[in-house]
């Protein structure tokens, strides 16, 4: 018999249940109301009354109403056809229903019972198998989507058969499996996974070794996230984090995105919808949407289902992971989900802590960061999670606990400056404050050694050196006027400019600047630093500032053109002219 209930309180999405029976932390619940069953989670258990948050509105819920207790976690449905699907925060599929909003209540199929799969076998009667190994594989996309053992399987099993190759629905059996007391278990193409667990499977999680890729000029060259690692994108209202994180999702070097938008305002979902399936993947020339699944809540969507819509995201990634791929997880915003837990916090009536945040809210957080990275699979294969997380901090304020927690938890840090953004100097990611650790890592110091070029690390900080003494001299020209610094300042600081209006600027709108592979990252970074490398002796600070006006504009243009076209090469002319 499971266990039931009848609600006791409400107070919006939280409901307080008068249980009959053991019921445990995050357990679902159906709470009746009428003809209509409202699917809730536990989220604290004291005694006999549970509090459940509920991801629907609770209009018209009223004390007495019964619940029902489902025995299980929030679950999220593993298997092919997940890719290029938009799902809300409970995997409710989107694209198979009309309107966004589905009906309260209404719950859908994630994936398609239907469709048929050609399905290809890899494991083979009596090979030793355990959870995640690879039993067969069907094409999603161009992707090989590897049918696993589920990730719940404990211990190891005996392939009993496999099902030849052929096309199968998700609900076939393709083989079946005998435990170590001889009992055999069918297996499909599909499994579940609870979404607050992570997966394991794997059998080590190694540091990152590699950079991922992203076209982004200040994030490869400056701050380079490494291929499963992590990093956070803070900033005030308006100033990019969705455009940034866009130009990621559409430009990283992976072979699976899931992108979780949850909370932000509801015409930029809307944008999403229908931007993303008209993109093409700049790698393969194929629909971008073909390998990336979307995940979203708007602002008026509960909560709750925020807070799902974010770990759910993390499953699928870590999913494709055990399948040997490279995954990007996207959220914007993960203040959304926060402000989720603090609401759900403050209805429970918890001593609060800083901001009237859970106290914690930290541990939370570094929770979640802690599931992506990069790992060895059993079979010595490597998969990897890279996350990336927006935050969007009331007023710019960076010290606020969100910020701080995430600052912890991540190991790339891309700040947008307010200041930077009024001046639309974009991506608005702070040169001097932000920062990727990787770059410390003799791993990646090593990888960026042998693929970019030996040395290219102190040539990143000699960059960053002279945006910092630019600072520092546009300050003392601010202070002690142009006339009152000696021409070496403004020099210095004409330099800086250069680095960022021909390197770290960069235009996500337009066709050729959004993307910019590695080799001409190089190419570039090259070219302005043999510029900063020499010594100019100007007359007066105007000629210094119109010399490097004119030297901005080449190196802008080249930016603006066809790497190696006729035309890159007729600026390039042009500024070996401007240099001589
Ligand atoms: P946020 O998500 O931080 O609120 P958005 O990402 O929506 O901000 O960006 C706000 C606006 O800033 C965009 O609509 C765009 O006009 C401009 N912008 C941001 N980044 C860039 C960029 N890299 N290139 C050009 N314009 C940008
Ligand atoms: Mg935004």
């Amino acid at each position: 018999m499971s266990t039931t209930g009848k609600v006791t309180g409400i107070v919006s999405n939280l409901v307080t249940v008068a249980v009959d029976g053991p019921v445990a932390e995050n357990e679902l619940c159906y709470i009746i109301l009428g003809g209509t069953r409202l699917l809730a989670e536990v989220i604290k258990v004291n005694g006999d009354k549970a509090s459940v948050q509920v991801f629907e509105s609770t209009r018209g819920l009223k004390n007495g109403d019964s619940v029902e207790f489902l025995g299980k976690m929030l679950e999220v449905t593993l298997g092919p056809g997940l890719l290029s699907g938009i799902y809300d925060g409970l995997q409710n599929n989107l694209t198979t229903m009309e309107g966004v909003f589905l009906k309260r209540g209404e719950y859908t199929e994630p994936l398609d019972h239907a469709k048929v799969w050609d399905f290809t076998p890899i494991a083979q009667p009596g090979d030793k198998v355990i959870a995640a190994d690879w039993l067969g594989e069907v094409k999603e996309g161009w992707l090989p989507h590897k049918i696993m053992v589920p990730f719940s399987f404990k211990g190891e099993y005996t392939v009993k058969e496999v099902a030849p190759a052929g096309s199968y629905t998700i609900d076939k059996t393709i083989a079946v499996l005998t435990s170590a007391d001889g009992e055999d278990v069918p297996v499909t193409m599909t499994q579940k996974w609870p979404v607050k667990v992570a997966v394991r499977g794997y059998k080590e999680k190694p540091r990152p070794s590699k950079i991922m890729e992203t076209g982004v000029r200040v994030i490869d060259t400056f701050n380079p996230i490494a291929e499963g690692g992590t990093g956070f994108i803070p900033g005030p209202f308006g100033c990019g984090k969705t455009v940034l994180q866009h130009a990621i999702a559409k430009q990283g070097d992976a072979d699976v995105i899931v992108m979780a938008a949850c909370g932000e305002r509801a015409n930029e979902v809307v944008e999403i919808f229908t931007e993303f399936p008209e993109l093409i993947d700049p790698h393969t020339g194929r629909h971008l949407m073909e390998r990336t699944t979307i995940i979203c809540n708007t602002s008026n969507m509960p909560v709750a289902a925020r807070e799902a819509s974010v770990y759910t995201a993390m499953t699928i990634c870590e999913y494709y992971r055990a399948m040997g791929l490279k995954c990007l997880l996207l959220a914007d915003s993960t203040s959304r989900w926060a402000q989720a837990l603090r609401e759900m916090s403050n209805r429970m009536e918890e001593l609060p802590g800083q901001d009237a945040f859970p106290v914690d809210l930290s541990a939370i957080i570094s929770n979640f960061y802690a599931r992506a990275g990069m790992v060895v699979l059993n079979n010595g294969q490597t998969g990897a999670v890279t996350f990336i997380g927006t935050v969007s901090p009331a007023g710019g304020n960076l010290k606020e606990p969100v910020t701080e927690s995430t600052k912890k938890a991540a190991r790339c840090f891309y700040a947008l400056e307010q200041n930077r953004a009024d001046q639309k100097r974009y991506p608005a990611v702070n040169p001097i404050d932000s920062y990727s650790k990787y770059l410390e890592y003799p791993e990646i110091q090593e990888y960026l050694d042998e693929t970019i070029q030996k040395g290219w690390v102190d040539k990143v900080l000699k960059a960053k050196n002279v945006v910092r003494r630019g600072r520092e001299m546009a300050d003392q020209i601010n202070i002690l006027g142009d006339d009152g610094v000696p021409m070496s300042y403004h020099e210095a600081f004409w330099k800086s400019e250069l680095v960022d209006f021909a390197f770290l600027q960069q235009d996500a709108f337009d066709v050729v600047d959004a993307l910019c592979p590695i080799e001409r990252q190089k190419y570039m970074l090259d070219c302005i630093l043999d510029i900063c490398d020499r010594t100019f002796e100007f007359d007066n600070f105007e000629d210094c500032r119109n010399y490097f006006k004119d030297l901005i504009n080449t190196l802008r243009q080249m930016n603006y053109t066809e790497f190696q076209s006729s035309k890159f090469h007729d600026y390039e002319q042009q500024l070996k002219k401007q240099l001589s």
